[in-house]
């Protein structure tokens, strides 16, 4: 078997005992295996990685339209497998397909986003000299991409978080290897074989599987680091690069607020808490985690909010009986999100809904509401990653920002209330991207950044930073005429050496007295 491809068992057959250097998938819904994937060992991470380095030039020769061409084969693919793509990511995440779907649309849209965009983030630039001590060149920009880009990405959103990362890389030029989490290997694995085998896809793209090893290995080898996960993995990641000085774009944790004025529509800021909490389990990056509500709105916010979450269906999702609410992807943060819950309750939070695990079979955490709670309780300080939001009232809108603020994260947030007063509240929240009377939403806006502050991460995805970051300007400094020689250069001869001072005075003075020297 070709290392890197996936075998996948038909769900609880029993699949028979895996190599010691493979590693198991499990559906998180059943806890059934559901496949094995071979690990690459480094020497085989250097090996792929060297394979589509040898190729690059090729494709970065090929051009923006060249590239979105291609491109636009994974889109059509993307688009025309949706239902088998959304299988294997439910089988693999345990999500429920409403959560899944948003996959495959997001990455087509990403591609065209980018397809359209590439000539003006990442054409070549014309520049006009500041100085007219420089009119005598032309100045020309242009951007060049680092060959190989190795990606190392999480189990939350199996394609976004990898694909959707790829996606700007190859639309700049660069070779891309990936390495998904060893939770969430096949969707990627599937897309990946795609592309060489029924797209026929230029050979500058493919996977490797394994755990932090493999990862690791990765980063010796790439050229460029984009890595999604934990802030405690993008730590190691980071100190690693240090060692080749390899440039890293870190997408790391959040613990984003969300903030509920007394002017907003309370029903409107309910319902977008209880989705935006609960959505994917909670595990999204940019999930509301912590909710901070002023004094006169709280009683009806936290009412509907309790009812809203207590209404959400949750289990094993199939077409005749959609749920709202699937499983917990990685049984690790199972243990997490249960450690927070326990922590905030021992300390006299209340959970007003939900608040434990659910029996298995599968693994399930209760979408959860707590109330009474405070910035001394992990859950409303570390990243919790389910389905948990805490409520804490607030004096006023200036309480609510200087809790918001009061954290070690900084990725997203949302203000909800009247559309001024809730803006000018936004900009004073510090972080990457935040949404007025919405949530989740900026991840869809990909024509603005979207990256975080403090611990939350390094660098951005989307807009224009999005591709630009797996680019390397090149400056071109072009000499349009001149003589035998510059006036600056050799010999210094007395006439010369008279002549540099006053230019540069006349030139870098602001007012007629310096630039003449009459004033010294
Ligand atoms: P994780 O940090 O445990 O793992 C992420 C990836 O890193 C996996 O592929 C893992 O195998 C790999 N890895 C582990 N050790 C490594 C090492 N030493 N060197 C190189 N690679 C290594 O994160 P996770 O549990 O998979 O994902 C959840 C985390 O991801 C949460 O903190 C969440 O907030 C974060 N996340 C961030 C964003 C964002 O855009 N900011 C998006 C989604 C998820």
């Amino acid at each position: 078997m070709e290392s890197g491809t996936a075998t996948q068992s038909s769900e609880g057959n029993g699949a028979s005992a895996p190599p010691v250097d493979s590693i198991e998938v499990h559906n998180p819904a059943t806890g059934a295996v559901i496949a094995t994937v071979p690990v690459d060992s480094p020497e085989a991470v250097a090996a792929k990685v060297a394979r589509v380095r040898a190729n690059q030039a090729e494709w970065e020769a090929m051009g923006i339209e060249g590239r979105y061409h291609w491109l636009g084969k994974l889109r059509d693919w993307l688009l025309d497998n949706q239902d088998r793509v959304l299988d294997t990511m439910q089988l693999e995440t345990g999500k429920v397909r409403a959560d899944a779907s948003n996959e495959p649309g997001y990455l087509a849209d990403l591609i065209n986003f980018y397809g359209s965009r590439a000539a003006s983030f990442i054409g070549e630039e014309s520049v006009r000299p500041h100085s007219p001590l420089l009119a005598a060149k032309k100045l020309r920009i242009q951007y060049r991409p680092y060959p190989v880009v190795g990606i190392i990405s999480p189990w939350n959103f199996p394609l976004i978080l990898s694909l959707g990362d790829a996606i700007p890389a190859l639309q700049a030029g660069c070779a891309v290897v990936i390495k998904p989490s060893e939770f969430t290997p096949l969707g990627l694995t599937e897309a990946v074989e795609a592309w060489k085998h029924e797209i026929g896809g230029p050979d500058v793209f493919d996977c490797v599987h394994g755990t932090g090893e493999t990862g690791g290995a990765l980063v010796n080898a790439a050229d460029f680091v984009q890595f999604t996960g934990s802030d405690r993995t993008g730590r190691k990641v980071m100190a690693r690069a240090a060692e080749t000085l390899t440039p890293v774009s870190l997408e790391l944790g959040g613990k984003d607020p969300m903030i509920v004025l007394s002017d907003a529509d309370i029903d409107r800021a309910a319902n977008a808490a209880a989705w935006g909490g609960m959505m994917n389990s909670g595990q999204i990056c940019l999930s509301v985690e912590r909710i901070y509500v002023e004094e006169p709105a709280y009683d009806e916010f936290v009412s509907k909010l309790t009812a809203e979450v207590g209404r959400l269906r949750q289990g094993v999702d199939d077409a005749g009986n959609p749920k709202d609410v699937g499983a917990m992807t990685s049984p690790n943060q199972t243990a997490i999100v249960e450690e927070h819950v326990a922590d905030a309750v021992a300390a006299g939070a209340k959970a007003l809904t939900g608040g434990k695990r659910v029996d298995g079979p599968g693994d399930y955490f209760e979408p959860t509401v707590l109330v009474d709670v405070d910035h001394s309780m992990k859950v409303m300080r570390d990243e919790t990653f389910g389905p948990v939001v805490g409520v804490m009232k607030v004096r006023d809108a200036d309480e609510a920002v200087r809790m918001a603020n009061d954290t070690r994260y900084g990725l997203g947030g949302s203000v909800f209330g009247e559309r001024e007063r809730a803006e000018q509240v936004a900009r004073r929240v510090e972080c990457g991207a935040v949404n007025v009377n919405d949530v989740l939403i900026n991840y869809f806006a990909m024509d603005v950044p979207m990256g975080g502050w403090k611990q939350s991460g390094i660098g951005f995805r989307h807009g224009e930073p999005g591709i630009k970051k797996y680019c390397r300007s090149e400056s071109l400094v072009i000499t349009r005429f001149g003589g035998k020689r510059e006036p600056t250069w050799y010999p210094y001869t007395k006439g010369r050496r008279a002549l540099i001072t006053p230019l540069s005075r006349f030139f870098g003075a602001r007012d007629w007295r310096r630039k003449l020297g009459l004033k010294r």
